[in-house]
């Protein structure tokens, strides 16, 4: 049997923020903060969220402002 043809499974973009072209991650939208956490509060891995390397470094420093701040919760 011939091998299965992988089409139309790369979407465009997986990373949301280069989707919307974002430049900076704002660590006061919690809503789109919070979809990369788990209920834990724990952020989600590059794997899991989806997002490149320079948003989830953005992502990244984003949440430790945001949990100093006392906007998330540490875990
Ligand atoms: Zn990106």
């Amino acid at each position: 049997m011939a091998r299965r043809r992988r089409t139309r499974r790369t979407r465009k973009n997986r990373c949301r923020f280069c989707r919307d072209k974002v430049v900076a991650v704002d660590y006061k939208d919690l809503e789109s903060l919070q979809r990369l956490m788990s209920s834990e509060a724990a952020l989600f891995g590059k794997k899991r969220s989806g997002n490149c390397s320079r948003h989830q470094r953005m992502v990244k420093s984003a949440v430790k402002r945001a949990r100093y701040l006392a906007l998330l919760p540490y875990l």
